[in-house]
């Protein structure tokens, strides 16, 4: 029995040869391909985001192709719907795949399968061919054994794993094989390595620049027992059938990079570009970590959709991890819609960037500041309608009032900006939603003095006797009570905030005036008068 004979017995799912393959996905027409490539956990970690980002951005800045990929041959990692609840996670990000699953059983383009579990009859096509080579055997070692070779490899002060003679299947011979297998055997397919830790390779990181590694000289598994691959193989059988150009992805990868380059070698492929993105990372009391799923909940992308930052502030902050040019960019052209400025892959940090939520908030100030009343109050609602819904309530039935709080304010360099978040909006404004004040003691002591008395009578009169509720209104009885009560600045500003809002700060006082109505200006006054 020679090598294709035992590969055809064992690969008997490999229909089609890999030259057919190579005309079935032929090459693209579009310069750049790029994609996102998770395991169906239904998590989507901020890094991922950000990754996907990047990929997206490098694609279509250039007019290519970016697609979406799952990565579901780790059986443990998947979870029930988790590939619509990836695709779910992206809900609202302007990030759009031009192939890959739609949901759980649909997907779209002209070079899939794209869930790696359907793939199983490509990776036997390929892993054939390498067995025919004699790249690739069939390798018995069970879990035991490869323990046992380990602590013999520490022992001896040796690197450890399946490589030179360590590896002891690497010449079995057909017919062991064939007769290991009948007996029933587990086995895998691995690379017969052919490369030596004393040499080095080279090669370029598109983030990274040059970087210099031994070669690779494990035999590393192809296909695990279960008949799917291991994240190497189908890494270079998947990017390049579906013509990935650029590998973007989490740094954690880089040291694989060796193993990548072999196989792609011996599979006869084109190496793509590769460009290893640093982890988010978070400051933990004085030291720094890598931002985690297990402890952060920040980390997962759902926590800013449950918060209700919108995305455009996400990306928004996310840009600046990505492209160190991007904030000088941004101050220089802050009306400029975000995919106007092209991002370098060699301008990104390689270091890290470290997460701050309290930067995340000012960028998102920024950004809701400039939008208009109508985009807040839509999107808050649509936000609230799925995330709190007393709130969707009060925007349905009070929309003339929150669209005067959120105009208040808006548009011009001095632009409020005090929404980070929708779920900011209770909290920021319930002083206008609700009349139960609760005024706290401080204030309450300042409104008591006979000085802000007068104040508060004075103006609780002005107001009675007025018709209209307006800016020149609202100022020129400021104006009167600074001259017949004798009071100004903070004296004057103060004493009428407290008893309107029960707050040391927010909206001006004529928006407030305006927002309250006569009525319930009035009534305030009052309290504020009698409590
Ligand atoms: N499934 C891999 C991961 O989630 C993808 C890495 C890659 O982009 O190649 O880490």
């Amino acid at each position: 029995m020679n090598n294709t004979e035992l590969a055809d017995i064992l690969l008997p799912d490999s229909t089609m040869t890999p030259a057919q393959y190579e005309t079935k996905y032929p090459p693209r027409k579009a310069g750049i391909i790029t994609r996102f490539a998770p395991s169906p956990t239904g998590y989507l970690h901020i890094g991922g985001l950000l990754a996907a980002l990047v990929e997206e951005r490098i694609a279509h800045q250039d007019g290519g192709i970016f697609y979406l990929r799952i990565e579901d041959t780790d059986k443990k990692r998947e979870v029930e719907n988790g590939v619509s609840a990836i695709i779910e996670a992206f809900s609202g990000f302007p990030i759009v795949f031009d192939e890959g699953p739609v949901d759980e059983t649909n997907e779209k383009g002209a070079y899939g399968p794209y869930v790696q579990s359907r793939r199983k009859a490509i990776y036997q096509a390929y892993c054939k061919e390498l067995l025919r080579q004699g790249k690739a055997y069939t390798c018995f070692l069970s879990e035991a054994e490869l323990e046992g070779m380990k602590k013999d490899q520490e022992k001896s002060g040796v690197k450890t794993g399946c490589y030179g003679r360590w590896a002891r299947h690497r010449d079995i011979t057909p017919d062991d094989a064939k007769a290991r297998i009948e007996r029933g055997e587990p086995y895998v397919f691995r690379l017969r390595s052919s490369g030596s830790d004393i040499r080095r390779i080279e090669f370029t990181d598109a983030i990274r620049g040059r970087i210099e590694m031994p070669e690779n000289d494990f035999d590393i598994v192809l296909l695990k027992t279960d008949g799917l691959p291991t994240y190497h193989f189908a890494h270079a059988v998947d990017d390049h059938l579906m013509r990935t150009t650029h590998v973007i992805r989490g740094e954690e990868w880089l040291s694989s990079v060796p193993v990548h380059l072999e196989l792609f070698a011996s599979l006869g492929f084109n190496a793509p570009v590769y460009a290893h993105i640093s982890p988010i990372m978070k400051e933990d009391g004085t030291s720094r970590r890598k931002l985690s799923k297990r402890h952060d909940p920040e980390a997962a992308v759902h926590f800013y959709h449950e918060a209700g930052y919108p995305v455009s502030s996400v990306i928004e902050y996310l840009m600046n991890f990505i492209d160190t040019g991007y904030e000088e960019w941004r101050a220089k052209n802050p009306l400029l819609p975000v995919n106007d400025f092209r991002i370098d892959l060699s301008r990104m940090s390689v270091s890290g960037g470290l997460f701050d939520m309290q930067k995340l908030a000012s960028v998102s100030q920024d950004v809701i500041s400039r939008t208009t009343a109508e985009d807040v109050y839509e999107s808050a609602l649509t936000w609230a309608k799925r995330y709190d819904s007393p709130l969707a309530d009060i925007l349905t039935q009070r929309r003339e009032l929150m669209l005067s709080i959120f105009a208040s304010g808006r548009g011009g360099p001095k632009a409020r900006k005090d929404i980070a978040k929708w779920s900011d909006i209770p909290s920021l404004y319930d002083h206008f939603i609700t009349d139960d004040l609760n005024m706290p003691s401080p204030m309450h002591e300042v409104l008591v003095s006979a000085e802000c008395r007068r104040l508060l009578s004075f103006i609780h009169e002005r107001v009675a006797n007025t018709a209209t509720i307006d800016s020149a209104f609202v100022q020129g009885i400021l104006k009167d009570a600074q001259k017949e009560i004798g009071v100004k600045g903070k004296a004057l500003y103060h004493p009428i905030r407290y008893a309107l809002t029960a707050r040391e700060s927010g909206l001006d006082l004529d928006a407030i005036f305006m927002i309250l109505g006569k009525e319930r200006t009035l009534s305030r006054l009052k309290n504020a008068l009698e409590g």
